[in-house]
This record gives C-alpha cells, sequence and structure tokens, in this order.
C-alpha cells in the first residue's frame, strides 16, 4: 500500500505526494536502479514530509539508504518556515572530493608508480585514530572561520588555489563560539589526516576525453596524471554532528517525526542558527584538511618529479547552503541539504568565479578504485530539474558487513592486481568494504547524469593506484 511511483521519462520516476508528504518526491535512476533502493525510497519519502520543504525531494542516481535522510538525497527548505538537519547533512560534514592535475603524463610516471604511492602514503597520516601535528588556537580558530585562506596564511598552499574550490574555501557565517570543547580537541589533532574507510588519496590517468573545448579550458589531455583526495572533516565535523543531533533532541523532545533520524531545528531558531555556524566551521575545517593534503602531496611531487600540482577544483557533497532558487517561476532564498550529492552551477550562475563562467562549475564523481571516476560540470538545466545539484559518487551497493560476508579478500586484490592497480592500506577489512563489486556501476550513474543534464561528462579517469584509509 502506498507505494505507488511513476515513470515520467526513461530515467526519471515520480513519487506522487501522499500522507504526510508536503511535495512530491523525485529519484532519478532506472527501473533496475530502483530496485535497489526500497529502504532509501522510503527515507526520501519522510525528507518530503518535514516542515517547510520546497518544490520537491530528489534522489540521485546513486542514491542509497543513510542516517535519516538517504545519501543522494537533495531537500531545500524555507528560510522562514523551514527547518536545518543534521541528518540532512551527514556525520562527515563537508566530505568532498579534490581533483588536482600534474603536468605528468602517464609514461613519465609508470615506472615510479610504486615509489609515488609509497611515499604519499608515509607523508599523509592514514586510518582509524591517525593524528597530525596539534594546530595552536589561534591558527585552528582561523581555519575554521576563515577557511582555506586561512591555511594559505600559514603557508598551506596558493592565493591562486582559492578560486578552484567550492565558495572559495570559506563559509558564513561561522564561530568557534559555536563549537564544543570536545569537537575542538578532536578537530585540533586530525586536521590534515586521511581518515579511514572510504576515505582515499587516488593517482589517477585521464583516459577519455568526452568535450575538448572543456577539457582544454580545465587544462587535461588524455594520458595525464590526476590525483584525486576524498575526505571530510573527520572527528571534528562527526563530533559537531553528535552534539547538535543531541542539542536537538533535548530542546524539542515532542516533536512527532516519522524517524528520530531526522531530527532537525527551525532554521531560524537560535538553535538551528548555532548548528549552520557549527557546521561551517566544520565545512571550512575539511577544505583546509584537503588543502594541507595537497600540500603534502605536492611535496612529493616536487622531490620525485620536480613538479607540482594545480587544483583543477574540489566540490562538498555533505552540506546545507543558503542558496537562491528558481522556485515557481522567483527567485527564492533557501537552505539547501545536499547529501551525498554535489553542486553543479551552470554557466550563468553568480556564484562560479571567471574562470569557469563559460564552461560551468566543475564536478568530481569518483566511482571505485577498480573501475573509474568522472569529471564533469554544472549544466543550467539542472537548475529546473533539481536544484543544480548531481550524482557524488557510483553509491553503495552492498553494505559494509554484506560486503565483508560475501567478497574476497584474495579474489579482490588479485583481480586489481591483474589491471595493474597499486592498493596500500591499513587495514585489510576496508579493502574488502571498498571493493568495487561493494559499489554500482559508475558508468551507469554518469550515463543517467549525463543523459538528464545533472551535469555534463567531459573526461573519464582510471585509477593506477589507491590509498585506503
Ligand atoms: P561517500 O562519500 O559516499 O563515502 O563516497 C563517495 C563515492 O566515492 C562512493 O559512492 C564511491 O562511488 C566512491 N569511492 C569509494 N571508494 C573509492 C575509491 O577507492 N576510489 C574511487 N575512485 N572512488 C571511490
Ligand atoms: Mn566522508
Ligand atoms: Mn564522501
Amino acid at each position: 500500500e502506498g507505494d505507488f511511483i511513476r515513470k515520467i521519462t526513461k530515467y526519471v520516476f515520480e513519487i506522487p505526494k501522499e500522507k504526510n508528504m508536503k511535495v512530491d518526491a523525485y529519484i532519478f535512476t532506472d527501473e533496475k536502479g530502483l530496485k535497489e533502493i526500497t529502504e532509501a525510497i522510503e527515507q526520501l519519502k519522510n525528507v518530503a514530509s518535514l516542515p517547510g520543504i520546497v518544490k520537491a525531494a530528489y534522489g540521485m542516481p546513486d542514491i542509497h539508504w543513510g542516517y535519516g535522510f538517504p545519501i543522494g538525497g537533495v531537500a531545500a527548505f524555507d528560510v522562514e518556515e523551514g527547518i536545518i538537519s543534521p541528518g540532512g547533512v551527514g556525520f562527515d560534514i563537508n566530505c568532498g572530493v579534490r581533483l588536482l592535475k600534474t603536468p605528468l603524463l602517464y609514461n613519465d610516471v609508470k615506472k615510479h608508480l610504486e615509489k609515488l604511492i609509497q611515499k604519499i602514503y608515509e607523508i599523509v597520516p592514514v586510518g582509524v585514530g591517525s593524528t597530525s601535528k596539534k594546530f595552536n588556537k589561534k591558527d585552528f580558530k582561523n581555519i575554521i572561520e576563515k577557511g582555506v585562506k586561512g591555511a594559505i596564511e600559514i603557508g598551506y598552499g596558493y592565493p591562486e588555489d582559492l578560486e578552484c574550490i567550492e565558495d572559495n574555501g570559506h563559509i558564513t557565517p561561522a564561530s568557534i563560539k559555536d563549537i564544543s570543547n570536545k569537537a575542538y580537541e578532536r578537530g585540533r589533532e586530525e586536521l590534515g589526516t586521511l581518515g579511514a574507510g572510504n576515505h582515499f588519496i587516488e593517482i589517477q590517468m585521464i583516459e577519455q576525453i568526452y568535450d575538448k573545448k572543456v577539457a582544454n579550458k580545465l587544462g587535461i589531455v588524455e594520458n595525464q596524471i590526476i590525483i584525486m583526495i576524498h575526505t571530510g572533516s573527520r572527528g571534528f565535523g562527526h563530533q559537531v554532528a553528535t552534539d547538535y543531533i543531541q542539542l536537538m533532541r533535548n530542546s524539542f523532545k515532542n516533536l512527532s517525526i516519522p524517524d528520530k533520524q531526522l531530527i532537525y531545528a527551525p532554521f531560524k531558531s537560535e538553535l538551528g542558527q548555532k548548528y549552520f555556524s557549527a557546521m561551517n566551521c566544520a565545512a571550512n575545517y575539511a577544505f583546509v584538511n584537503r588543502q594541507i593534503i595537497t600540500h603534502y602531496i605536492r611535496i612529493v611531487l616536487s622531490e620525485l618529479f620536480n613538479s607540482s600540482a594545480q587544483l583543477i577544483y574540489d566540490v562538498a557533497h555533505n552540506i546545507a547552503k543558503l542558496e537562491t532558487h528558481i522556485i515557481n517561476n522567483e527567485l527564492k532564498k533557501v537552505i539547501i541539504h545536499r547529501k551525498g550529492a554535489t553542486r553543479a552551477f551552470g554557466p550563468n550562475r553568480n556564484e562560479i568565479p571567471q574562470k569557469f563562467k563559460q564552461i560551468g562549475q566543475p564536478v568530481i564523481i569518483p566511482g571505485d578504485m577498480g573501475t573509474a571516476s568522472y569529471l564533469l560540470v554544472g549544466t543550467d538545466e539542472s537548475e529546473n530539474i533539481a536544484f543544480s545539484s548531481t550524482a557524488h559518487g557510483a553509491g553503495r551497493l552492498l553494505g559494509r558487513r554484506q560486503a565483508i560476508r560475501q567478497l574476497k579478500l584474495n579474489k579482490i586484490l588479485s583481480k586489481l592486481h591483474k589491471s595493474g592497480i597499486i592498493v596500500k592500506s591499513k587495514n585489510k577489512k576496508t579493502i574488502i568494504e571498498e571493493a568495487p563489486e561493494a559499489y554500482k556501476d559508475i558508468d551507469k550513474v554518469i550515463e543517467i547524469t549525463n543523459y538528464l543534464s545533472l551535469s555534463k561528462k567531459i573526461a573519464r579517469m582510471i585509477p593506477l593506484g589507491v590509498i585506503k584509509g
């Protein structure tokens, strides 16, 4: 009962509003994909029933189950009547992806690949509980309030990095006053670490370019060596989420919500605003985390190849933001939640820097360590489809425990080895949980994404070596 889903076009499915839903929901997938996401569909319907949601709730092609909100979910709320929800952002606030380009081609590095991976593995703290040098309070405050600019001031990177980062790596309002002591302590010693599990640094090669003109503008060619960094706000963001979920539970005891993981605060309430500020601190932290790791990678490239790396772009894929969107033919300010979803602004958005004005914002969608990843750009059409949003990955097919039960380490490793892919990890279990077989088909996700113009594909990258947390 109540499971009515209507097929609109080849890759668009509609769940018309029913029961408590305030708006319709849409999922961008195919018939096969729809069968894999039963729980996520229920979660998306819950999201569509939250106060102040506008237009519709959206599920990206990589949608799957998450804490409260599905991963691959997009929802925008009215700033007056709407809400902000930690579950709609995720525990890893501003988990995201950064793509670096090197001037090196495959032939320049193929004999040195092992050494390159090893050196990066040695210089970047990796794995559960790994720590960095402790930042002093002044620098730390500067970093979480001013983002990447604060990190560049103390020697991590260059001013020209800024325009290649979403929001220039600096989101406001962000005040250290809204951060607990516990978050502060956890945050200080994990800044500049990769983390565990799904997080990675991957050496890739551009295998194919689909749009030469855009690729030219981005300065990329086939066979070029590219480095992808996937990490977020580490224990800092996790603690911020934990703190505010607890505060919201205490403040709104009688709130009736379909799932207690959907706990929220009215956006304009004091607690809503405090969470917004704390979340922005964690978002700035995550941008800086990727910036510091970039710094380490630059050191290695300089030592090994007398070379360096420039940013192509850096995207957030777990975040809530104040943005203006077209709703009923009018511009409206909303607090948009993208959880496991990527902003994909087309060429006409004001927010994108001069550098990308003609091509749209670069979008980075990782696949898995054995298959491929993609570089895309935002389109103007996607504003009407899903508030200028797109996928963030292939999406999980198997849960972590399921992967452990079904997959064999030896098989995974020998398959990667046969493809010539080098894998380094602190933890064997991670390799099983993160095996290519644990993820959906990235090529399919990109086909849907590209077909619908959620974003437009520019290049396909294949993995050469990966460091897993
Ligand atoms: P999430 O942030 O949801 O954990 O992960 C984002 C996406 O990264 C996943 O949906 C998956 O497609 C991709 N991914 C996970 N591990 C790897 C990896 O080792 N290499 C690449 N290229 N992609 C990965
Ligand atoms: Mn993450
Ligand atoms: Mn992520």
